[in-house]
């Protein structure tokens, strides 16, 4: 056996690999050490792609990659792919994308979906793992030595069940997943776009089955993600289905009708499309010669200017998607810096040329666009493996940031998935009169209570002035900086007086605990509003008792209507002391405020008038 092509590395550095796990294809590359130039891990082929396909036979055997998509056909209903579609989503809410897949999707516990494959239920988690696993022994036979840690990209738009779900996957693989990098970031990268200077970057993704843009920023080193927009059911397949229709409209009638019934014929087409698809990238036409066997041969000849006709509706459609997206940033398209393309259906001339006509400049295009994500991938693995530090980490906040307020609710300040370093300040107010010190409590969960939520800490703020409730003025500033560190300060703005906290909202809470948290947001997410609802919905109230009773004091109200308006008071309070729920409480809240808005307007004009007659009794 000759030494392995990637070679072993330098004794003592820590080895961490890019992986981009695809919904069609997956690969893996590694770089060693700053300056040096990622490259993808190949099999013994020379073949980087892994197919993310996981087919699991009747005898028990589990084949991954490009054996498990040859056998698609054979075993249609034991044939895994796409799972990326589904993984870290409920059943609910996966369910369309579930009912374009050929194999059983059923719905698990917790309103999870499973794959059935014949008496067993498998996790999209567990299905992503096998494919892992596959690129986890092609990379360590490139290698030359054992892969634990990996960079594992996901799409932008994952929320965080699903970049959750994907770290798990890595674990179940017997990988541990350093950290989770959005694509387009990695793809960025990839392309030399490593944050020195500051600039606004278009990332193009067209795969297999979907699309995706992304507009990010960068500055100082950070990437943002500005907007992302899409299509998750447009890509080189769709094209390739195209194809396919033109090559069946070759066949006779009668025979047409009996070939796209055949699921193998189909097959055969759908296979012969896109090899006719790739050459049309080189070629201007091409030519197909396809044997159905019993059925004879088919031959074809496609020109590429035809192939464009036909995808050119779809080509559209992505660039909608890009405008949209340039302007969910809020930007011009003139504004955009870079362009950069990623996707193996970026190959394709047509789809080049129209972007850059949209754009008015052409996207960087000396990348490899099915390896440019990995690429990336790797770059970023082998910067936190400390190999280079020159770049500056990444990395988003996995659960929401918030205090607690009145009643028991959370305020979020900074939401999940925000990059870091971010800074968010609000004004919170007293509760209480002549308050002078307030308790202020840091919570990190997605749930809208704080009982449901995770305590990170608590200081109080002293030295207040007494004032009534809701004059005193308090800034709230959470900041978390680049290594995850959160600094919490309150400043009564009015006195200057302020106190704080640090505290690392990630220390101690385990994958299992993100997850969970995040599920269990998902599952109560009704309940948690209404309870959100009413704790509001009181605060109101009380604040309102509170205010109408101040003002019939001071005001000087004809006795009927202070008799009426203190009536309304004492209904609202009983309600209060009832503990009526939110509808209640806002119905209550309506009433008084039409009560005391008509007084408002009479004690409003009737001051007006007096002050009017005083000012003419005075000239008279
Ligand atoms: P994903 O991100 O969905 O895993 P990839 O980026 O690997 O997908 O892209 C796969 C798609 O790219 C397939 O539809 C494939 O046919 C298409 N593709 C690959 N090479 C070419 C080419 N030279 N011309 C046109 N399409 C191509
Ligand atoms: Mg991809």
């Amino acid at each position: 056996m000759s030494a392995p092509p990637d070679g072993p590395r330098v004794a003592g550095s820590r080895l961490v690999i890019g992986i981009d796990l695809g919904t069609t294809n997956s690969l893996a590359a590694v770089r060693a050490g700053a300056g040096a130039t990622p490259h993808v891990l190949r099999d013994h082929d020379g073949e980087p792609l892994i197919p993310s396909f996981v087919c699991f036979e009747p005898d028990g055997r589990t084949l991954v990659g490009r054996a498990a998509k040859a056998l698609r056909l054979d075993h249609p209903e034991r044939t895994v792919f796409s799972i990326k579609r589904l993984i870290g989503r409920s059943f609910a809410d996966a369910a369309e994308d579930a009912r374009s897949l050929p194999y059983p999707i059923v719905g698990g516990e917790r309103g999870l979906p499973r794959v059935r494959i014949g008496e067993r239920d498998y996790s999209p988690e567990e299905i992503s793992a096998h494919v892992l696993r596959e690129v986890r022994r092609t990379a360590e036979l490139a290698l030359g030595q054992p892969v634990r840690e990996v960079v594992v990209t996901v799409p932008a738009w994952f929320d965080d069940a699903q970049r959750q779900a994907t770290k798990d996957a890595a674990g179940l693989a017997g990988l541990e997943c350093v950290r989770i990098l959005n694509e387009p970031t990695a793809a960025a990268l990839a392309y030399g776009i490593d944050g020195e200077r500051d600039g606004t970057v278009l990332v193009y993704d067209l795969g297999g089955g979907t699309f995706d843009v992304s507009v990010l920023r960068i500055e100082e080193g950070v990437f943002r993600v500005l907007s992302t927009a899409g299509d998750t059911h447009l890509g080189g397949d769709d094209f390739d289905a195209l194809l396919g229709e033109r090559i069946l409209a070759a066949l006779p009638e009668g025979a047409r009708t009996a070939a796209a019934a055949d699921p193998y014929v189909r097959q055969a087409v759908r296979r012969a499309a896109e090899g006719l698809k790739i050459r049309l990238t080189e070629a201007s036409s091409a030519e197909l010669e396809l044997d159905l066997g019993a059925r004879g041969t088919l031959s074809v000849a496609v020109t590429r200017a035809q192939f464009e006709a036909a995808i050119s509706p779809l080509v559209q459609r992505t660039l909608d998607c890009v405008k949209r997206a340039v302007a969910d940033a809020g930007l011009a398209l003139d504004e955009i810096d870079d362009i950069v393309l990623v996707g193996g259906s970026t190959r394709i001339p047509l789809v080049r040329a129209r972007l850059e006509r949209l754009c008015g400049k052409p996207p960087h295009t000396h990348i490899d666009p099915d390896q440019a994500v990995a690429l990336g991938a790797a770059i970023q693995a082998d910067v936190l493996a400390g190999n280079d530090k020159s770049l500056l980490l990444l990395d988003v906040i996995p659960l929401s940031l918030g205090i607690e307020t009145l009643g028991g609710a959370v305020q979020k300040l900074i939401l999940r998935n925000s990059t870091i370093p971010t800074s968010v300040t609000e004004e919170f107010s007293t509760g209480v009169d002549g308050q002078t010190s307030v308790d202020l409590r840091i919570f990190q969960g997605e749930r809208e209570l704080a009982r449901d939520c995770r305590q990170l800490g608590d200081f109080q703020l002293r030295g207040v002035p007494p004032m009534p409730a809701g004059l005193p003025r308090i800034a709230v500033t959470f900041l978390v900086d680049a290594d995850g560190v959160l600094r919490v300060t309150a400043r009564e703005q009015r006195t200057g007086v302020q106190a704080g906290i640090q505290v690392v909202p990630s220390f101690g809470l385990t994958r299992d605990e993100v997850r969970r948290m995040m599920l269990d947001s998902l599952e109560h997410a009704q309940a948690d509003f209404r309870a959100r609802e009413a704790i509001e919905q009181r605060g109101k109230a009380e604040a309102m008792v509170r205010g109408t009773r101040r003002a019939l004091e001071l005001a000087e109200l004809p006795p009927d209507q202070t008799y009426a308006v203190h009536k309304a008071v004492k209904a609202l309070d009983r309600l209060l002391t009832d503990d009526a729920d939110a509808d209640a409480l806002r119905a209550g809240c309506e009433e008084l405020t039409k009560l005391t808005s008509t007084i408002a307007d009479d004690v409003i004009s009737s001051a007006v008038t007096k002050a009017l007659r005083a000012e003419q009794e005075g000239r008279a």
